[in-house]
């Protein structure tokens, strides 16, 4: 079996978000199998390539017109809430008010349903730049499991961190979903295990990973989060994952029901080190942001989220200063209602520049090249790998070739890079993901999208139709 040589050349820029932050003007980079080989300028490689021909390109990719950065890494989704896209979100809810009221619409999922919406935030995910993607799936009414977006993210290749998430703690116990939506804790911890068993890779250059997530403090018991962090923790790179600290609705319910900050209690149940990423952190107190720092606890941002629910602005840049690990998620796509990560990117940026009261504006306070690299490298150091997030040889093979010779950044090319972040978010070019060509010419070769569009079209009418909202 031959193994496959990408070259990629010609490249106006190619960003490598190496520990230098090299960037290479005319740049090339050459792949074998599912990790980059060589990185260097056009000249460079041709001649490096002639003189090893048996490291010679199996296909040439003419990427000029075109800025290549390391494919983007999601750090915190729902891919099934593309199925609930802008249901109170037109009007604006808060976010436990926006729960209350989607919990009823999400029990009529089902698996075709999670498969199909799947697909979508995946296929749209990939044409905005994403290679590696975290889904966080934490109800599974009607059978669905996380095997169904598991075999979605297979066929697109797309690099899956799997979060096995949990809920169960109902409202009649003091929780905020329903009873009817909860799980029994065995069975969560059974099904846990089973999926780690199943699908778990702690080996580098890995496609898919398992990650333990029981959902919220609102939507789970101390007990839960404990057994979780000892189940992951009796494997090899099984991370943890949560909501915490989202709004100040949840700090009030952390201190009435425990007597502690949101962060006080995760760490009192062993929820605090390198292996654990919470989505959001809005809320961080100072010493909390030092704390997060000094534990290694990972911070996903989710600007877009956070403004849809008017949760806040969470202070990335204290966060970045005092050494947290921080990556970058679009959330669910039912408090987005987008799937597009450098557009997140984008709006990551502006959000951190602008002020509120206790916190000032100021212009400086995250710059373009700073959101690529929450996008890259941040996301990569979130999910706990050492082999994506950079154009580094060794690196996995993943990247996207983003074409600026167009109207959105016509007159932007005196910082190419930049403009990736500061113009209208460019769609995806070219992705490589483990060496493969998974978007071409700003398509995914196979994927029969009008007809996925459709079905998932009628998956939603019918959780509509379910809870009321239509007739
Ligand atoms: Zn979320």
């Amino acid at each position: 079996m031959t193994t496959d040589r990408l070259y990629v050349h010609n490249a106006l820029v190619l960003v490598t978000m190496d520990d230098a932050r090299r960037e290479i003007a005319d740049g090339a980079l050459l792949t074998e199998g599912p990790a980059v080989l060589a990185v260097g300028t056009t000249t460079e490689l041709d001649a490096w390539i002639a003189a090893h021909p048996e490291h010679a390109p199996t296909r040439r990719i003419d990427a000029r017109g075109c800025v290549v950065t390391p494919g983007l890494v999601n750090g915190h989704h729902h891919f099934y809430q593309t199925l609930t896209r802008s249901i109170g979100t037109g009007h604006g809810l808060a976010l436990f008010d926006w729960l209350k009221m989607l919990y009823r619409v999400w029990a009529g999922l089902t698996p075709d349903a999670l498969h199909d919406s799947s697909q979508v935030a995946l296929a749209e995910l990939l044409l905005s730049g994403a290679t590696t993607v975290a889904d966080h799936l934490y109800l599974y009414p009607n059978g669905c499991r996380l095997d169904d977006s598991i075999a979605a993210a297979d066929a697109l290749g797309v690099r899956l961190h799997a979060t096995r998430g949990s809920m169960s703690l109902g409202e009649s116990a003091g929780g905020l979903p329903p009873d009817s939506l909860v799980e029994r804790e065995d069975a969560i911890l059974a099904e846990s295990q089973r999926l780690i068993e199943a699908w778990h890779d702690p080996e580098p250059l890995a496609l898919r990973r398992i990650a333990l997530a029981p959902c919220s403090p609102f939507s789970v018991s101390a007990d839960l989060m404990r057994q979780s962090a000892a189940l992951a923790r009796s494997h090899r790179g099984v991370g943890l994952h949560t909501h915490l600290a989202e709004t100040i609705d949840e700090d009030r319910f952390c201190l009435e029901r425990f007597g502690l900050r949101p962060l006080d209690y995760a760490e009192s149940l062993g929820w605090l080190g390198p292996d654990v990423w919470f989505a959001h952190m809005v809320h961080p107190s100072a010493e909390e942001v030092a704390r997060l720092a000094a534990t290694g606890a990972g911070v996903c941002h989710c600007p877009s989220s956070n403004m849809i629910l008017a949760s806040g602005i969470a202070p990335i840049r204290a966060m970045l200063d005092a050494g947290v690990r921080v990556g970058l998620g679009v959330d669910g796509s039912a408090s987005n209602d987008g799937n597009h990560l450098l557009g997140e990117a984008r709006q990551a940026m502006l959000l951190q520049r602008v002020g509120w009261p206790g916190f000032e504006s100021r212009a400086d306070r995250l710059s373009a090249r700073e959101a690529l690299a929450l996008a890259t490298r941040g996301g990569a150091a979130l999910l706990g790998r050492d082999d994506i997030g950079q154009l580094t040889p060794g690196f996995a093979a993943d990247l996207v070739a983003w074409r600026v010779d167009g109207l959105a950044h016509a007159g932007a090319l005196g910082d190419p890079v930049a403009a990736l972040l500061t113009c209208t978010p460019a769609p995806a070019w070219l992705t490589l993901i483990h060496g493969r060509v998974v978007v071409e010419d700003g398509q995914i070769p196979g994927l029969e999208l009008p007809a996925l569009i459709e079905r998932h079209n009628g998956h939603a009418r019918r959780l509509r139709q379910r809870a009321g909202l239509e007739g």
